[in-house]
């Protein structure tokens, strides 16, 4: 079939003995057949690439050079359509005379070209193995995770895909290093990449090999085939017993051993996808760190647990933008003339569905969620307000809970700055109260508390002897003030060697100019006592209950 365009372009004759000698030097394997599919003529390529010489060849069928790995089907399909004139093009995997397998692209065209009588066929393969075998190479680098050789994220999720479509239970394992970071840190990358290396190695020589996975980092799942969640002590046995055998065949470089938290959650029993079959076995790994407990097995408790915390952080805007919300204030008084000399703001949100919503519980999910920011500005800016409206000239001073989230944020003493300027207060109308924690110790905390301090804020030490009771690591801070923990106080009324000590350090306040603050004061010996020490003022039932102050909170602004 040849149209004008065609025939306009089509190349000058070649001489027979030139296109011969072209096809002989070509780098491609050329081979030609009879009709029979007998080898007549085979090039030099053929023989370089196959191993069979042009006297071994000629005579055989090309079936000396089948692998073996395709069906009849296949030859039957190929043999069908030369036979009818037509080329056939495909990918084969052929076998070298050595055996050697190899893959070509191979076409077969009919000659004379196009008739449905053939007296011959010219096959044509390119070798093609490299190319396949970097196919191959990049399915195993998206599939494996390089560091250790197990399989990836993505390589466990279509395990479980597969597990789903079979309805197989199967439990996941979900682990991680209790002190990764740590590693890294005293030790180097080197060797934190070592560790890991170690663990899956563990994995390997326990048979695990094939149901170990990294996810990234520090986490590694197990998948146990077949555990039901009806006996969770068996395969609670067998992740403790995963866990025993890495934490006892590893140790780091100087010789302090790996130790492994474990969260174990089974399919179906506790999900439905792969994805939140991960998450239940991250909410039980969570708990396992938080308690030190080494394994922990998901439960519906953990998980409705859970979910409230992610309703708070999801409520949480909402609340900010409008409703729910509210500001409550607390008196603080002198213990000397009864007067009160401050008001210590606190939150107070009534949520839709579950009702009062404790600070205690929605302030840290808003430290871990990143809300804290947003939601102390504020509690700031509303403190603020109320004490530009209804106390500006009391000399009554505010006490604003800042947590040490916020001072992470460098920008915290500009944005307070600006905040009072718009009520236009001075800063020494304002007290912050921060609680002792590492938290304070680290992140740039103390220059933003300076930059505070020279705002004329004063700068309180909330819950002092609940924890990290340090006095040394307090001294860098421009503290202004001390406000005792209620367990302090309650103790004043117990122990006479405890009222000596609390004494003796009250004192010490005062020799660096602090004021302090008794809080959680309940009863009028508490009061006594904490004055009879020394203490300045204090602060709690006894003194008066948090109340919604004289204005009532805009709901929203
Ligand atoms: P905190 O700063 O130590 O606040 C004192 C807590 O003790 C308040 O609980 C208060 O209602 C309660 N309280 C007052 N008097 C007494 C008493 O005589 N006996 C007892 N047992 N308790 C008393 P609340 O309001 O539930 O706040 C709990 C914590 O939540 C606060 O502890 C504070 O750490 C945090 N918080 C509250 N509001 C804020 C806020 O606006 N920002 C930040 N960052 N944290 C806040
Ligand atoms: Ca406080
Ligand atoms: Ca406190």
């Amino acid at each position: 079939m040849s149209s004008p365009r065609n025939r306009k372009l089509a190349p000058p004759e070649l001489p027979a003995d030139l296109a011969r000698a072209a096809l002989e030097a070509a780098g491609s394997v050329v081979f030609v057949t009879g009709r029979d599919g007998t080898i007549i003529w085979v090039n030099e390529a053929f023989s370089a690439f196959t191993g069979w010489s042009p006297e071994e060849a000629i005579g055989q069928n090309p079936r000396i050079l089948q692998s073996g790995l395709h069906d009849r089907h296949y030859y039957a399909r190929l043999w069908s359509e030369i036979t009818r004139g037509h080329c056939f093009s495909s990918r084969v995997v052929n076998r070298r005379r050595d055996g050697a397998l190899y893959t070509v692209a191979q076409t077969v065209t009919p000659l004379p070209r196009g008739s449905a009588n053939p007296t011959h066929f010219v096959a044509f393969q390119e070798d093609v193995s490299a190319e396949v075998e970097a196919a191959r190479e990049l399915e195993y680098l998206a599939y494996t995770d390089t560091l250790t050789g197990l399989g990836n994220r993505r390589s466990l999720m279509e395990r479980l895909d597969e597990v789903w479509r079979r309805r197989e239970p199967v439990a996941l394992l979900l682990m991680d290093m209790d002190d990764f970071k740590g590693i890294n840190d005293r030790y180097g990358h080197e060797e934190g990449d070592e560790a890991l290396r170690r663990i899956a190695r563990m994995f390997r020589d326990e048979g695990l090999g094939h149901s170990a996975y990294r996810l990234g980092g520090d986490e590694f799942v197990v998948v146990l085939n077949g555990a039901d969640a009806r006996d969770v002590s068996a395969a609670e046995g067998r992740a403790w017993a995963v866990r025993s055998a890495v934490v006892a065949r590893n140790s780091v470089a100087a010789g302090s051993r790996l130790s492994l938290s474990a969260g174990l959650a089974f399919a179906p029993a506790h999900a439905r996808d792969s994805s939140s079959l991960l998450r239940a076995a991250d909410l039980a790994l969570a708990r396992a760190k938080a308690s030190r407990s080494g394994v922990e097995v998901y439960t519906a408790a953990l998980g409705r647990a859970a979910a409230r915390d992610m309703a708070i952080r999801q409520d949480l805007e909402r609340a900010m933008a409008g409703g729910g919300l509210s500001l409550a204030y607390q008196p603080i008084r002198s213990l000397n003339s009864g007067a009160t000399v401050a008001l210590e703001v606190l939150l107070r949100w009534h949520h839709p569905r579950y009702g009062e919503i404790a600070p205690a519980e929605f302030i840290p999910v808003a430290e871990r969620s990143g809300q804290i920011g947003a939601l102390g500005d504020w509690t700031l800016a509303r403190a603020l307000r109320y004490y530009g409206r209804e106390l500006r000239h009391s000399g009554i001073r505010l006490h604003v809970n800042v947590s040490p989230y916020q001072l992470r944020d460098a920008l915290f003493a500009s944005r307070l700055a600006r905040l009072l300027a718009a009520e236009r207060l001075p800063g020494n109308v304002l007290d912050i109260e921060v609680t002792e924690s590492a938290e304070l110790q680290g992140a740039g905390a103390g220059e933003v508390l300076e930059a505070v301090g020279r705002l004329g804020v004063g700068v309180i030490i909330d819950d002092f002897g609940a924890g990290f009771a340090r006095l040394g690591s307090l001294a860098d801070l421009p503290l202004t003030g001390l406000k005792l923990d209620r367990g302090l106080v309650t103790e004043l009324t117990r122990s006479r060697r405890h009222r000596e000590l609390l004494a003796g350090i009250i004192g010490l306040a005062h020799s660096s100019g602090l004021r302090v603050i008794g809080e959680g004061v309940e009863t009028p010996d508490e009061a006594e006592l904490l004055r009879s020490i020394g203490c300045d003022e204090g602060q709690g039932y006894y003194f008066g209950a948090p109340h919604a102050g004289t204005l009532r909170e805009p709901v929203a602004s």
